[in-house]
């Protein structure tokens, strides 16, 4: 009995990976003093609570996401007035950007840029679209980090709009998708995320996934969120009819 429950553990552990012991973070912020009071009480617990979280979201089997996360703060002039990016398991933060929006997008920015340390992609002969790539990371950010913000709508009017628009209109493309055709034992942007990390996505990934083609599903999406005409309304009727009109008010008594 004794034995087999340290198999299991060990199983269990092995299946786990670091969920179960938790990763490594360095908060670099030396370059940031007055952003180190807000990194350590404000970011880091989110850093803690969902790098763990979005790994296991894009789990995959045989696949080990970093375990170990850096953070630093650069100058913008270093970051070229980008917000963030991440190179392998550094993260890199535009310190002015930050210091702007400690109260707007700070964190939800850090979200994405932790799935991309968690997607790991490599290249290989059929290199992942971007689109796919910060789809995917906006998707988490967006409709599972943030959903109550809205931060994801398309502009539906605008006849660009489309599936790989990248980013949030991506992630609003992968959201529908999901709760259309998702539901299985594996969520459908995991698969996608599988397919881009392994360099084998092809546009052949809708078809399997949903039974559609991708510009099938680029129009039904369109369409579930294109709104109806407006109707041609009459100009309103002037409330005060030319009888109420209010009277002048007389000035002097005859
Ligand atoms: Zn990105």
């Amino acid at each position: 009995m004794k034995k087999l429950t340290t198999a299991f553990l060990a199983a269990a552990a092995m299946t786990l990976g670091f969920a179960a012991r938790g990763a490594v973070y360095h908060f670099d912020t030396s370059g940031a003093p007055k952003l180190a009071a807000w990194t350590d009480t404000k970011l880091r617990p989110v850093v803690e609570q969902w790098y763990p979280r979005i790994c296991s979201l894009l789990q995959e089997p045989g696949f080990k996401p970093p375990e170990e996360v850096k953070f630093c703060y650069r100058e913008d002039r270093q970051m070229r007035g980008i917000p963030a990016w991440t190179m392998g398991n550094a993260i890199w933060l535009n310190r002015q950007w930050f210091e702007g929006n400690l109260e707007g997008e700070a964190i939800g920015c850090v979200v994405h840029e932790m799935v991309h340390v968690a997607q790991a992609y490599r290249r290989g002969r059929h290199p992942s679209p971007s689109w796919v790539q910060e789809g995917i990371a906006d998707y988490v950010r967006w409709f599972l980090y943030e959903p109550y913000t809205l931060g994801a709508r398309p502009n539906f009017r605008d006849q660009r709009t489309r599936y790989d628009n990248s980013y949030r209109t991506t992630a609003h493309f992968l959201n529908y998708v999901e709760l259309k055709y998702g539901g299985g034992n594996t969520p459908i942007y995991r698969r996608l995320n599988a397919a881009a990390r392994n360099a084998a996505y092809t546009d052949e990934f809708w078809k399997v996934a949903t039974g559609k083609d991708v510009a099938a599903l680029d129009a039904e999406w369109k369409q579930a969120f294109a709104r109806p005409p407006r109707e041609r309304r009459q100009p309103p009727k002037p409330k005060i009819s030319e009888t109420s009109k209010p009277q002048k008010p007389e000035t002097s008594k005859p």
